[in-house]
C-alpha cells in the first residue's frame, strides 16, 4: 500500500496545527499536552510539514506503509540540507501484529497499542527498553482492539517487568457520543493513576476537548490536520 492522500500545502498544514494548539490550550488548564499528528495514507511530505509546524510527535498506523515513508522522508529532508533530518518522534497507534514488530522496530519511537502479552513480549524482545503505552477497550466494543480494563494492571507488569518503559495507557474513545466518550475517558484517566501512570493518550479530531478535559497528556489527530481520509486501506481504528 502506498500513502497517496493528498495533504493541504505546508502554509495550510501550519494553520490547522495551531487551531488545534489553540483548542487543546482552552481547556488544559496549563498543562502539557502532546500533540501526536496522525499522518496515516498521507505522504511523507506531510510528517515533515507537521515537523515543521512544530509538532514533535507523529502518528502512523500501518507497518509497511510507515517504514516506506520514513524512507521518503529520510530522502525528502536530505535533498533539501545534504543530510537526513533527525526524525521526529514516531508513534505506532495501529492495531500491531506480533509478526510486523520485527520490521516496526528501527522506525519507532512510541509502541501505543500494546494489548496483550505476546505483544509485549515482542517489543521487549526486538525493541528492548522501548516507550510504549497499554491499549485499553475502556467501552466494551468487541470490534475495538484494547485489552479489558481489568487487564490493564498486569499487562503494564509484564511490560514493566520485560524492561519496556511503560509511559501510560490509550484508548480509542465512542465515536459519536460524546457523554459515553466522556466516561470511557475518565475510566482511562482513573486506571491510569492508579497503577502511577502519567501519560493517558485520548482524544482525536472530534473530541479532543472532552479528552483533554478529562486528562490527556497525548491526543492523536489527522483529520482536523491534514482533512479528510480517502485511502484507508485498513479501514480506521482497529
Ligand atoms: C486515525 C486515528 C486517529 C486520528 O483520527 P482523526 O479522527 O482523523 O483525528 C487517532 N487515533 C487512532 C488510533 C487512529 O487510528
Amino acid at each position: 500500500m502506498s500513502p497517496e492522500g493528498q495533504a493541504p500545502d505546508a502554509s495550510t498544514v501550519a494553520h490547522h496545527v495551531a487551531a488545534v494548539r489553540a483548542r487543546i490550550d482552552a481547556v488544559a488548564a496549563g498543562r502539557d499536552v502532546t500533540l501526536v499528528a496522525v499522518t496515516k495514507t498521507f505522504p511523507a511530505s506531510a510528517i515533515a510539514d507537521a515537523v515543521a509546524a512544530g509538532c514533535r510527535a507523529i502518528g502512523e498506523n500501518y507497518a509497511q506503509e510507515l517504514v516506506a515513508k520514513v524512507a521518503d522522508l529520510d530522502r525528502l529532508t536530505a535533498a533539501s540540507t545534504g543530510s537526513p533530518a533527525p526524525r521526529p518522534e514516531i508513534h505506532f497507534i495501529g492495531h500491531l501484529q506480533t509478526n510486523k514488530v520485527r520490521m516496526l522496530a528501527p522506525v519507532v519511537t512510541v509502541w501505543q497499542t500494546l494489548d496483550r502479552e505476546s505483544a509485549i513480549d515482542e517489543v521487549a524482545r526486538r525493541a528492548p527498553g522501548a516507550r510504549a503505552f497499554v491499549q485499553v477497550n475502556v467501552s466494551d466494543e468487541p470490534q475495538k482492539s484494547g485489552c479489558r480494563p481489568e487487564e490493564a494492571a498486569a499487562l503494564v507488569g509484564r511490560g514493566r517487568d520485560a524492561g519496556l518503559v511503560i509511559e501510560g495507557l490509550m484508548t480509542i474513545g465512542v465515536m459519536g457520543d460524546p457523554d459515553a466518550a466522556r466516561i470511557g475517558f475518565r475510566l482511562l484517566r482513573s486506571l491510569a493513576t492508579s497503577l502511577d501512570l502519567h501519560g493517558c493518550s485520548m482524544g482525536m479530531s472530534d473530541d479532543l476537548e472532552i479528552a483533554v478535559e478529562e486528562g490527556a497528556t497525548h491526543v492523536r489527530v489527522g483529520s482536523a490536520l491534514f482533512g479528510p481520509r480517502v485511502h484507508d486501506p485498513g479501514g480506521d481504528l482497529r
